[in-house]
């Protein structure tokens, strides 16, 4: 049976592992332009397809029927060709943030909502919101409810982000400023790559319920996959799949003091895990074209702290790898977002007197201590859990492998 997803640019889509997971048939990305869709629909041999930007509206014509959820939307991200080849178009993004916004645990009902953007997904949250009895509001870049009257909606208690503000390669940034909401309860952002977009770190610093599109992802997935196939798929299979793809997907980042070991150590747990290893300040190096000390005699810290986020940008935004970094990476409060985009982050903790300080310039300008104190908060701001390096290698790498496996087991 053959499958597979219609869009514009697919080279990063996630449906080809995800549908490999949910069902026996095989899924094939097809890259179509707009010209080319009619040709496409009514000459291609499929039993199912998902269809994702820019053709969630185009492909309505070209279906014979339409489910209620989809004529409702407005949209088709699944088409089912039935026996007597006709097409029926579905949309399973609405059960795929119905489920995301069961699995947040956050509470809808008669709660103040704001979704962002006025797109296609914003269409599809705002329908499931009405389904939950929410009070919801979209905020759009133009018209009376903008980005500039946001203090008329400063009882909101959830915001659900529909716009691509914050998507990979465009990190770092968000659409809204979380400080303006007081009664805030949780943020729901549909964007997947990165795992944590600015957005969302800013609500987990403030202890907000803080989920990405992830789960959504899946979610309409398996809907979609019950449609090609004809057979219920129990929701126990998005929980696994689910899990599977995050543990993938995250990069796991080594953060500590000049010389904790975690160069040495990364080069171990890349090994152990199958997974590339990057060393950041080897990056560094062969982007300035001369050696760490060099840098630093030629442009200062400064010079070496901009060519250090520079290289952060490209390689956490890398899935599925082991990174090391500096030492003083965490310094710069730009890398902080950066280092948790997409990644798990260990703090790699050493005795200062087992600490080298050859070849390193701040370790020997500065007392090891003081530099210590300075950067030990910001360790632990930027990282999600610690372990000791004060035996072998081995016995460090054992640690992180089973804190890593008693995560998801
Ligand atoms: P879209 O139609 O291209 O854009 C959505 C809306 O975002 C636009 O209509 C616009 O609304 C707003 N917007 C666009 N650029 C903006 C900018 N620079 N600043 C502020 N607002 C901007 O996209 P979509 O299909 O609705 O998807 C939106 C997001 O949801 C994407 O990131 C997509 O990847 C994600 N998504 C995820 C899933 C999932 O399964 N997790 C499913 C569908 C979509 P205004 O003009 O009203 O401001």
């Amino acid at each position: 049976m053959q499958c597979g997803l219609l869009g514009a640019k697919l080279a990063h889509s996630y449906s080809p592992q995800i549908h490999q997971s949910l069902g026996n048939y095989s899924y094939r990305l097809f890259e179509v332009e707009e010209a080319h869709i009619a040709q496409f629909l009514n000459n291609t041999d499929f039993r199912g397809l998902n269809v994702t930007i820019p053709y969630k509206k185009t492909v309505i014509p070209f279906c014979q029927q339409l489910s209620p959820q989809a004529q409702k939307i407005g949209a088709v991200n699944t088409i089912v060709r039935r026996d007597d080849g006709t097409l029926i178009g579905h949309n399973t993004d609405y059960f795929g943030f119905m489920s995301m916004a069961q699995k947040s645990g956050l509470s809808f009902t008669g709660k103040k909502v704001l979704v962002l953007g006025s797109g296609g997904a914003s269409n599809t949250v705002c329908t499931v919101l009405k389904e939950l009895q929410a009070n919801y509001v979209v905020i759009s870049r133009n018209g009376e409810n903008s980005y500039n009257h946001l203090h008329l909606h400063q009882d909101c208690a959830i915001i659900v982000n529909a716009t691509p503000v914050g998507m990979y390669p465009n990190t770092g940034i968000s659409p809204i400023d979380l400080s303006l909401f007081p009664k805030l309860e949780g943020v729901l952002d549909l964007i997947y790559n990165p795992a944590k977009t600015k957005l969302l770190q800013d609500a987990e610093s403030r202890h907000l319920t803080a989920m990405n599109g992830l789960w959504m992802l899946v979610a309409q997935a398996k809907e979609s996959a019950q449609w090609f196939t004809g057979c219920k798929i129990d929701n126990s299979h998005i929980e696994r799949i689910y899990c599977a793809l995050q543990t993938q997907m995250r990069n796991i980042v080594l953060v500590g003091m000049p010389g904790c070991g975690k160069s040495t150590i990364g080069h171990a747990l890349g090994k152990a895990l199958n997974r590339p290893f990057v060393d950041a300040d080897d990056e560094i190096v062969k982007t300035a074209g001369i050696s760490i000390p060099e840098i630093f005699v030629q442009s200062g810290e400064a010079g070496f702290r901009a060519i250090e986020t520079q290289v952060l940008q490209q390689i956490t935004a890398k899935s599925g790898t082991v990174i090391a970094t500096g030492g003083g990476c965490v310094t710069r409060s730009e890398n902080i977002p950066l280092l948790r985009q997409n990644s798990i982050v260990i703090w790699i903790q050493r005795p200062l007197e087992a600490l080298p300080v050859d070849g390193r310039p701040l370790s020997q300008a500065n007392m090891l201590g003081l530099l210590y104190e300075k950067r030990r908060p910001l360790y632990e701001t930027a990282s999600d859990w610690a372990i000791e390096n004060k035996d072998s290698i081995e016995d460090a790498v054992d640690k992180i492998l089973v804190k890593l496996t008693g995560e998801h087991p």
